[in-house]
């Protein structure tokens, strides 16, 4: 992907930019992926924190993960597009949502996760493999 990629939410007073590329990519069917977008998925691209700049204010809701790690999802609290996570887990990297990019089109999925949890009706690339939860 095109460096460095910036991006932010709907109103535009949060913005990142982000000078590494990404570390992993995928699109994850978790429900609470799917109920904090309001989407059938959330594609999202994982970066090193050290390459993620944030600028404005945001405000998180903490959900828990199957693995008992804390997802710190990050929102604007003006317009309420959903941005970025904080995995108490991993805290070296940055999950980011991709439709949140200034140009998505450069993002590509390499995964479906935790389609478990996908809708019967949401459309999947059957190029891409699938992982029931998280991959491991
Ligand atoms: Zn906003
Ligand atoms: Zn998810």
């Amino acid at each position: 992907m095109k460096l460095p990629m910036t991006g932010g939410c709907l109103c535009g007073k949060v913005r990142y930019e982000i000078s590494a590329q990404p570390v992993s990519t995928a699109n994850c069917h978790c429900r609470s992926c799917q109920k904090s977008v309001g989407a059938p998925h959330l594609a999202i691209f994982v970066v090193p924190t050290s390459s993620f700049t944030v600028m404005g204010n945001y405000r998180e809701y903490i959900t828990i993960a199957a693995s008992g790690n804390k997802m710190h999802r990050n929102f604007c609290p003006e317009c309420g597009t959903s941005l970025f996570v904080i995995n108490s887990g991993f805290p070296q990297f940055r999950p980011v949502s991709a439709m949140t990019l200034d140009d998505p089109s450069d993002y590509k999925p390499e995964k479906d996760i935790w389609v478990a949890d996908a809708q019967p009706w949401d459309v999947m690339d059957p190029e891409l493999p699938k992982f029931a939860g998280n991959p491991q």
